[in-house]
């Protein structure tokens, strides 16, 4: 297949939906890991071609959700600072922090850029020497690259009023931490294929084994995740519990090794606290020593600040596969998109906002 039209094709997903129905002989709950491929579940109704003995659970892949409360408390502090161009991609603006968000300190007169690479950060910063210019380095395996090669350019031009305030999250960690759960009830993975395309899948092998669970790689159109399912499906009935690659097109077992040496060069894997969920060992990246001096959080000192989450919001379950966002009781009501009162609501990849746009 070549063409987007094709991965949607209706009649193409009901064959495979029939395949999954035949090879489904009991009960079976599946996360996929991203929340691109939840988004795309819920918009085409991948889950209604699906036999009722399998239940699709959403998992912890989207960055914006994930985020700490208190860094998005450190990027408030930071981008209200006279001086301070703050640059952040779009979706992170309508975050709420503790008590406010940053589309607020930017109503209120900060300076908070929406920039569509790290690399244009890099530029401003070049373009506004008498100014620190900080850019919110979030996201997975798959914006670390990319965010790694910032930090980098800006050594090589020697800037100095240029930082990064770090949040990035690992994938293999967080699925660890599910299957480790009293209450997980997950037993097979729809892996998020671009994690891949950076990554390889070698990291999962190991999960795989140790906790008897199908992982494959997939990606994001209906057909890729019916897919998906089809092949968990089978090695669930099979008795298997293998790391298969069903986005072959994109994604190579081996990963990308120079997107992969530049992460190790200007990262170092750190312990991580995520967002609803709370701190999984070894699951983000901090800037390795050697780019330390690239670090917001020591230049503005805003390391040690902590923040409760709201009593309400039950995101931490969703991002776990423990809930789905209908059962919160503040769904539709007390939290809607316009006045979200968790990340799972306020970011595009988010469970409860998909389910708000598509589903009520
Ligand atoms: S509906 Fe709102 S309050 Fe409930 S889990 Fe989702 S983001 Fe949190």
């Amino acid at each position: 297949m070549k063409y987007i039209d094709e991965y949607r094709d209706a009649a193409a997903a009901r064959r495979i939906a029939e395949e999954i129905r035949r090879a489904t002989i009991r009960p079976r709950t599946i996360m996929e890991i991203c929340g691109g491929q939840t988004h795309s579940i819920v918009r085409f109704g991948v889950d209604t071609f699906l036999p009722e003995e399998i239940t699709l659970v959403h998992g912890p892949g989207c960055p914006v959700c994930v985020t700490p409360i208190e860094q998005i408390d450190r990027a408030i502090a930071i981008a209200s600072r006279p001086g301070v161009i703050f640059c952040s991609f779009g979706d992170m603006l309508r975050v709420p922090g503790s008590e406010t968000d940053l589309l607020s300190v930017r109503a209120a007169g900060g300076d908070v850029r929406i920039v569509y690479s790290p690399l244009d950060a890099v530029r401003i910063a070049r373009e506004n020497p008498e100014r620190e210019t900080v850019f919110f380095a979030v996201g997975f395996e798959t914006t670390a690259p990319a965010n790694a090669m910032a930090v980098f350019q800006a050594r090589e031009l020697g800037l100095r009023n240029f930082t990064v305030l770090v949040s990035h999250v690992l994938v293999p960690p967080a699925i660890e931490t599910i299957l480790s759960s009293p209450g997980n009830r997950v037993e097979g993975f729809l892996a998020a294929g671009h994690v891949c395309a950076v990554m390889g899948t070698e990291e999962y092998v190991p999960i795989a084994k140790k906790h008897r669970v199908p992982i494959v790689v997939t990606g994001f159109e209906p057909l890729d995740i019916l897919q998906g399912i089809l092949l968990v499906v089978r090695q669930l009935e099979e008795g298997r519990a293998e790391v298969e690659n069903a986005y072959a097109r994109t994604a190579r077992d081996e990963g990308n090794a120079a997107a992969r040496a530049l992460i190790a060069r200007v990262f170092r894997v750190t312990d991580r606290k995520w967002r609803g969920i709370g701190s999984i060992p070894r699951s983000g990246l901090g800037l390795a020593e050697e780019f330390a001096a690239f670090d917001a959080e020591t230049r503005f000192d805003v390391a040690s600040r902590t923040a409760e989450e709201s009593p309400i919001c039950i995101s931490g379950l969703i991002l776990q596969g423990i809930k789905k966002p209908p059962e919160c009781p503040a769904f539709g009501t007390a939290c809607v998109p316009e006045h979200p009162l968790g990340a799972t609501m306020v970011s595009s990849e988010g469970a409860c906002a998909a389910y708000y746009r598509y589903r009520r």
